[in-house]
């Protein structure tokens, strides 16, 4: 977290506070300051995720409200593309909602329907599916259905925080706990005015609500406000410089050490120069060494050393992946979690 952060928590600690005073003012801040027309603070892109359905599902209605997620008589279809289905479209289906997977802008309009909720769009699989981003948002306006884009991995450019909106996106989840460098159990969910609205009746602190579970503290709520302001102010093209010199730095030296078949590059996994890793990669038949091997190594070595971890696009198994961040500008979390 930016220093700034955690003197905005502990400020925020030493009074009581009215909790949904504080998530408006906070709200209202975050959203000039990014400039869309409302925001609050989540307890992470996932809730962001969930209080946008069910924002969507419900609007202002306190007995949808309270019913979710058990959705009869209530719209309770969302569509996405087939190739966008991940593992956090949990968030969305805790809900009780259907995922309606669609490939082509044909199948999208075919599924359109008087039980459809909401358009779901990841901003990380964009290459991967056959409607982009902003005619996505264009089809959700022509068919008047709200769309709620996770655009989480896309910042930094800041500006992002606020272009997928300026595309006709209706609701835009981000972490708060990635580049933002807010506490890490916080996020955005930007937008609409009605929809913001109807997506903190959702949350704690009310009562038998789907978002009760995931109370932010106040602590976390002016931390994550102040997530921002920094961020915003922040140069990011800075941190990006130290993390390529720290890139060559590591680089350099693997290529220095005299072992035959071992190659280093570096790589951009998600098509985006803000996210480069290190690929080393050996020549199995000189290195008998597995992937996993080498990385339990390194693991218990000392010191130890820990790697980009699943869900990478490994092409080979005789290498790994370097994540490599910066102590002054971290722009990939350190944990990792494997998902099979
Ligand atoms: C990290 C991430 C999330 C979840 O964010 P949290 O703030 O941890 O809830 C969702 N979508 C994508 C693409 C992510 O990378």
């Amino acid at each position: 977290m930016w220093p700034e952060v955690i003197e905005a928590m502990n400020y925020a600690r030493k009074g009581p506070i009215n909790m949904g005073e504080l998530n408006n003012a906070a709200g209202k801040r975050i959203a000039s300051l990014i400039g869309c027309e409302a925001a609050m603070v989540s307890g992470g892109a996932c809730s962001s995720m969930t209080l946008g359905t069910a924002a969507c599902i419900t609007g202002k209605n306190r007995d949808f409200i309270l019913r979710i997620p058990e959705l009869s008589g209530m719209k309770d279809e969302v569509i996405i593309q087939k190739s966008h289905r991940y593992p956090y479209d949990h968030a969305v289906r805790a809900c009780g909602v259907r995922l309606i997977e669609v490939e082509t802008v044909k199948d999208l309009e075919r599924a359109v329907n008087k039980k459809t909720a909401m358009m779901h769009f990841s901003y990380f699989h964009d290459r991967k599916g056959l409607i982009k981003l902003k005619e996505f948002a264009a089809l959700g306006k022509k068919h008047h259905i709200p769309t709620l884009i996770d655009g989480s991995l896309s910042i930094p450019p800041w500006e992002r925080l606020s272009e997928f909106l300026n595309f006709g996106f209706d609701l835009a989840a981000f972490s708060g706990g990635k580049a933002l460098k807010g506490p890490y159990s916080a996020g955005l969910l930007l937008g609409r005015k009605d929809l913001i609205e109807a997506a903190l009746l959702n949350n704690a602190p009310h009562m038998n609500t789907i978002g009760r579970g995931m109370k932010v503290s106040k602590e976390e709520i002016l931390g994550m406000m102040v997530g921002v302001e920094v961020s915003l102010k922040y140069d990011y093209s800075l941190g990006i410089k130290r993390q390529r010199k720290l890139m060559k730095l590591i680089t350099d030296k693997l290529e220095s050490i005299p072992i035959p078949g071992v190659k280093t590059e570096i790589v951009f996994p998600l098509n985006e120069p803000e996210w480069p890793k290190i690929r080393v990669y050996w020549d199995k038949s000189v290195i008998r060494l597995s992937s996993a091997e080498a990385t339990k190594q390194l693991r218990e070595g000392e010191p130890g050393v820990e790697l980009m971890g699943g869900g990478f696009d490994r092409r080979t198994d005789s290498e790994f992946i370097i994540s490599v961040t910066s102590k002054r500008y971290p722009l990939y979390m350190t944990v990792t979690v494997k998902y099979h």
